[in-house]
């Protein structure tokens, strides 16, 4: 078995932390094992970055030579497409299908960034006194933490790190303990695309140790967290407490509604990929249904139909739609969750178990899983199960709906199903929610700002904004008179 090293300041070597491994969800194989950094590690990796960002030449360096490092990376990252694609699924579990999207997204992303870099542009503000030129130009932070989770690892990591090396930063990656493999891999890439050392270091490790001393130290200009709420509540705290910009990028319980309208089949096809894609490991999981009582049983009768059809499967295997969970702990906790919404008086129309097929005994599967019967209140409609579990409910009344569809501490996306788009956009307008998706579901666009409202985040990831957002601006008055 292969024991990685770790990316530290520009040089790869053994963690100085307790051995941690990287394991294949589809059958508990170890992938890879790795000593975690440890603090030393940390204080070194920071140390390199503080210097490396004021490098003069770093500092210097023309947007269009930045670009070309990001547009290398992109170059490589295609170019190791089908191996990159392999280990991602292997770290985490997603069928390849879904892995090879979330590569190549993070491919786009480094070319979307290295664009910007060079479409940034300052301000010439108009001045209100005589006898002043203004200019307003936006500067580097300095060195900055990425913090991921580990449901989409690659295209995670690729959203912090590229914005923040196009802004000129120098960036420590903390990935989430279970995947820490893509992470390694950008690593080399970006080494190899020629980015100056020091200028990102990879440390896995736990979070609550190492995750918790990169928030805290003092050095740190900026925390980009994407992950729970919990720990987004956490990190929030750490940064008003050293008053730094905190992106947070957290949890939902997103609801989809489907209108008396809707074409019923783009609908369900819909809200199927919208809940199972990823086994439901998506912050942005429609997770929430919200039918319109004409529609109902047509609309239910197809979904579970779909549902039913969904393929549960190892993730290499040609077919699969629905690959394991990320470990057995995380499938407990999801099987829980089934539990307690029969308890709350739920019927579970399909799924709700694990599967019986002897050949997926070995992984962390579990049964694509539809809940009816309940209502917004019950704790599987409040709480993020973070797994493939749909409840749905229905409705008649539009001011209700928005209502209930709100009723929610988070508001990261929604889903509108229907023919009439006036409808939809005026509905969209009161969901509270960052993304709302009208005929369509789970769909990104890199130059689209996405970010969550209340307890789902703080700040915008993607577009020029997500670019900015690791930068400070600077106003610089030149006296044009006496
Ligand atoms: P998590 O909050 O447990 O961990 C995320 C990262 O934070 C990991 O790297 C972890 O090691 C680190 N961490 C944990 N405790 C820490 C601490 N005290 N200090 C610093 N770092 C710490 O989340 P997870 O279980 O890895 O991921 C699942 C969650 O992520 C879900 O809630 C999901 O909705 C959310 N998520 C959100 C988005 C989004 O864009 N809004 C995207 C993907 C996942």
């Amino acid at each position: 078995m292969d024991e990685l090293d770790i990316f530290i300041g520009g040089q790869w070597r053994r963690g100085g932390g307790n051995l941690m491994h990287s394991q294949f969800p589809a059958d508990g194989a170890i992938n890879a094992a790795l000593h975690a950094a440890s603090l030393d590690d940390l204080q070194e990796a920071i140390d390199c970055a503080d210097r490396a960002w004021r490098e003069p030449t770093w500092r210097a360096m023309l947007p269009h030579q930045r670009a070309k490092i990001l547009h290398k990376v992109a170059d490589l990252i295609e170019a190791q497409l089908d191996e990159l694609t392999q280990k991602q699924s292997r770290d985490n579990g997603k069928p390849l299908a879904e892995a090879r999207g979330l590569v190549m997204s993070a491919a786009g992303t480094a070319r979307y960034f290295a664009a910007a870099c060079e479409l940034l542009e300052g301000e010439l503000p108009t001045p209100r006194q005589a006898d002043l030129l203004t200019l307003s130009r936006y500067e580097p932070l300095g060195v900055v933490a990425a913090i991921t989770p580990w449901n989409s690892p690659i295209a995670s990591e690729m959203q912090k790190v590229a914005p923040a090396i196009a802004a000129g930063n120098a960036v420590i990656l903390k990935p989430a303990e279970a995947t820490p493999l893509m992470a390694l891999e950008l690593a080399k890439i970006f080494e190899q695309a020629g980015l100056p050392a020091g200028l990102l270091s990879v440390l896995p490790g736990k979070g609550s140790i190492i995750g918790d001393a990169l928030a805290r130290h003092p050095k740190v200009r900026k925390i980009s967290f994407t992950g729970g709420t919990t720990t987004g509540r956490h990190l929030a705290h750490v940064a008003a407490e050293k008053l730094i910009p905190a992106s947070l990028e957290l949890g939902g319980k997103s609801p989809t509604i489907v209108l008396e309208d809707a074409d019923i089949e783009q609908a369900a096809r819909g809200i199927c990929y919208g809940i199972f894609s990823s086994g439901g490991q998506a912050c942005i999981a429609g997770s929430r249904l919200f039918v319109h009582d004409k529609v109902y049983p047509q609309l239910m009768a197809r979904l579970l139909e779909l549902t039913q059809g969904l393929r549960v499967g190892h993730p290499f295997s040609a077919g699969t739609h629905v690959g394991p969970l990320i470990n057995d702990k995380h499938r407990q906790s999801v099987l829980e969750y089934v539990e307690l919404a029969k308890r709350e008086g739920g019927s579970v129309l399909c799924g709700g178990e694990i599967p019986a097929d002897p050949a997926l005994a070995a992984g962390s599967y579990f049964l694509p899983t539809i809940i009816e019967g309940l209502n917004n209140q019950a704790r599987v409609c409040q709480e993020e199960i973070f797994g493939p579990v749909l409840v749905a409910m229905r409705f008649h009344d539009e001011a209700a709906l928005i209502r209930e569809a709100n009723d929610s501490v988070f508001g990261l996306a929604a889903g509108i199903w229907t023919r009439d788009t006036g409808r939809a956009l005026r509905l969209s307008e009161q969901l509270e929610a960052g993304t709302v998706w009208i005929n369509t579901y789970k769909v990104f666009s890199i130059s689209t700002p996405f970010g969550g409202f209340k307890e789902s985040g703080l700040g915008r990831e993607k577009g020029i904004q997500g670019l900015k957002a690791w930068m400070q601006q600077k106003s610089i008055y030149l006296a044009t008179g006496n």
